[in-house]
Order: C-alpha cells, then structure tokens, then sequence
C-alpha cells in the first residue's frame, strides 16, 4: 500500500499497541491538527508480540513508574467510553489477582520492599505467609515457599484486543492514515530525519519519527543511524490446560519461583493458561516462532502439577510461541528522544509488560511530539540516555 502523500508530519514505524496508542493518543485525545502516517509491515498482526499477549495488569511492579503507568491503565479503561465514543464498550478487569511466591530470603525481601513500595503508592498488595496463603487458596503445595506477595485489586485479565481495535478504528476516524509496507531505509542529516523509504520504493519525507517497531527495534534504530538497542526477541510459551478436577476457585496469576507462571483462563472454572521461557531463552529472529513440543509434557506439566496436585490430570488445549521485545540492560521500556537528534523517538522495549503500559506511553510519546516534554507522567527515568550511559532502570517484578 501506498501512501497518499509526500510528507507526513508524524510517521509512526510498526502499528502494533504501542504505534496505534500514540497514532490515537495525537489525533483523537490531542485533536494534532497535522498528518499522522502508520507504517505496518503486517496489518494482519499475525506475529506482532500484541497478538501473542496474555493481556493481564498488574499494580505489582518494583520501580514506581512502572506501578504509576499501571494505575493509570486501570483511569483509562474506567473512562473507555467516555475517551473513544458513545458506542464504545465499558470494559472490566477480570480481578483474579497476582500471586508472588518467594523460596529463599532474598526473593522474600525483594517482595517486601515491592509491597511497601506499591503500598505507599496506594496499591493493595499484602504479604501473606504459606499458612495464610493456604487458608485462601488450599490448592498449592507450598512446603518450598517462605512468603507471598498478593493484591487482587486491579490485577488481572484485561481486554487488551478491544482497546487494540478501538484505538485503530478511532485513530482512523480521526484521520490516522495506516498502510501495510515495510520501512527499509531512514534517512537522517545530522540532528534530523529527513525521510524514509519503503519497500515498494517511495520516499516520504518525515517531520517527526516514531520507533514502535517491537522486536525488530534495534534493527529500525540501526536503519536511522543510531548504535543498536540492547533489546531483543525472546520467546515466551503460552499453555491453554482443561483440567479434569480444577481448584473450585480462581486461580491467582501465580509467579513460581521455579521460572513460570500460570492462572485462571476464560470463566467456565475448568481452563489455565501457563506461560514460560522456552529451555534456551536467547535472542531468536524475530521470525523465529518455532516450539519444541515434547517441552510441555517433560518439563512444564511437572512443574506445574509439583504446585497444584489437582493439575496432575489436565488436557493441553491449544499453545503458542510469542516474542518479548526483550530490554537485556534492565527489562524496562525505552522511551524519548534520541540525545544526537531532535525528532527521532523511542518507544520500544516492554520485556513484557507494554500491553498494559500502551495508554500511558500512547499519552507521553504524544506529549512530547506535540509539547516537546511529558506533561502528565514524567517518563525521563525511561529515557534513552541511560541506555547510552548503561545506567539501568531496573524492574525486578520481570515475568
Ligand atoms: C507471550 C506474551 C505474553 C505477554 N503478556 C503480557 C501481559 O500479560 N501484559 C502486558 O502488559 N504485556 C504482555 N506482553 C507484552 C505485550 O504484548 C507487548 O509489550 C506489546 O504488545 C508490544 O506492543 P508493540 O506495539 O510494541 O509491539 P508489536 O505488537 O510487536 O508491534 C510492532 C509492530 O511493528 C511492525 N514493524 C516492525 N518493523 C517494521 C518496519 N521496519 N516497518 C513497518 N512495520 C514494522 C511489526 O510488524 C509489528 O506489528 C506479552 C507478550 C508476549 C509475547
């Protein structure tokens, strides 16, 4: 597809929910007056990380930003409505809560100082001891576990597909123009970008550009000139289970400190889904989506019925591989300006977590085109310079 013009003011590079936040966040909630181009590569989204999310929120996070972005998640889907349109749909968290399950001292005081953390920034969360935790949820076998980390407020499975196509359909009625075509090649004169080409060959020239490339944001950076990104594709396993005699309650996300994680899946009681690293959990090609299959049954099947006896008898119903765009420095977004150029941003880097994070990115990324800084949530602690300088921004609550 085509353009069909020669220059756009604002082009966004990748239309998964990062690039479609910000096309919305600019011409539907800011009314930006100029020209708004989304370049996709794949408009059926077949192997975005959006289509593979497992579209939970947590308030559970160890830096604050990362807990305030979340909150304001949970302002945006309250308002949804009132943001998209009259015939928007009013979406609801599905409140089944996450689970933290700390083995050793170290992992017990990571929770603690996390908890105090969210606590101060009005988060739930409760520490719970094994016996405590058993009184809630008897299904666990938690004879290893010294605490748990539990808040079931605004922790949970969200629409994330509803609020993808609500911010494509509006961001269109809104005069988002998007197009299915590749960027090969950014053109850059010292501070500035000038253009960029497609891979059907036009030129279009670019008065700010927009990085929401996913996995493959390294490689765009490295196209405008820029060193590459420490961020990579990493492949996440996702397991859909029917259980023969499921817990009679919902199961909490439940991050095991063995590496893996697993909940309640849809609303009939009987279904779970699982997710963790494959064995070797290294950079892959982002075209990369292959699985080993026997993984399931000689390694993730014992795991999880090692916690929960009662998922000793369970049917594998449907898997998936997805990629993390995956931050190796810190496990955190990469959001602003590049220091060397004035109109070339960063929006990259989720490591898992930028479902949820899409509204309040969408926000900043539009403030600091349309304002030239972050007027709502100062998102400068995830800046690129700390990239450049390798001072991490570390978030240790990395699933
Ligand atoms: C298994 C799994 C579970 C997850 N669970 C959660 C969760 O529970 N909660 C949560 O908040 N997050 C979760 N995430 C993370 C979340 O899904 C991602 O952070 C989010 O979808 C990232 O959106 P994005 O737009 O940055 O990337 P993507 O959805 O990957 O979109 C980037 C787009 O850029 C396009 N593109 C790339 N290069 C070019 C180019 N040169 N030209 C044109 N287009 C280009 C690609 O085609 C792609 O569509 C999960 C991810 C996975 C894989």
């Amino acid at each position: 597809m085509i353009p069909k013009q020669k220059n756009y003011d604002v082009v966004i590079i990748g239309g998964g929910m990062i690039g479609s936040s910000v096309a919305w966040f600019l011409k539907k909630h800011f009314g930006f007056a100029g020209s708004v181009l989304v370049v996709e590569r794949d408009l059926t989204y077949e192997f975005a990380s959006t289509s593979h999310t497992n579209s939970c929120i947590r308030q559970q996070f160890s830096s604050e930003l990362n807990i305030r972005l979340s909150q304001y998640t949970v302002e945006f889907m309250r308002d949804f409505p009132a943001l998209m349109g009259a015939d928007a749909p009013t979406l609801k968290i599905q409140n089944f809560g996450y689970l933290y399950l700390a083995a050793d001292a170290g992992q017990a005081e990571a929770l603690r100082q996390a908890q105090a953390l969210q606590a101060k920034l009005g988060a739930g969360t409760a520490i719970l001891t094994p016996d405590e935790i058993s009184a809630l949820y008897p299904f666990y076998h938690l004879d290893d576990i010294v605490l748990g980390a539990l808040n079931t407020k605004d922790e949970g499975y969200f629409e994330g597909s509803t609020i993808f196509e609500w911010f494509r359909r509006c961001g269109r009625d809104a005069g988002v123009e998007a197009v299915e075509n590749e960027v090969v090649a950014i053109g850059r004169d010292g501070r500035k970008i000038q253009d960029i080409t497609l891979k059907s060959g036009e030129v279009i020239g670019a008065g700010v550009v927009v990085n929401a490339s996913g996995t493959r944001a390294s490689a765009v950076a490295v196209l405008a000139g820029f060193a590459p990104l420490p961020i990579e594709a990493r492949c996440r396993l996702t397991y859909i289970i029917a259980a023969e005699n499921p817990p009679q309650q919902a199961v909490p996300l439940t991050v095991d400190p063995v590496g893996f994680h697993f909940r309640t899946y849809g609303t009939d009681g009987r279904h779970f889904m699982v997710g963790i690293p494959p064995a070797d959990d290294v950079a892959r090609g982002a075209d990369d989506f292959s699985m080993d299959h026997d993984f399931w049954q000689e390694h993730v099947w014992p795991l999880l019925a090692s916690r929960v006896p009662c998922f000793e008898a369970v049917r594998l119903a449907h898997s998936w591989a997805g990629h993390y765009a995956f931050n190796t420095l810190d496990q955190n977004a990469v959001v602003g300006l590049h220091p060397d150029c004035d109109n070339f941003i960063f929006v990259n880097g989720f490591s898992g977590h930028g479902l949820q994070q899409s509204p309040g990115m969408g926000r900043g990324v539009a403030e600091l085109i349309l304002h030239g800084g972050y007027r709502s949530l100062d998102l400068s602690p995830l800046g690129v310079v700390r990239i450049l300088e390798n001072r991490p921004y570390l978030e240790t609550a990395v699933i």
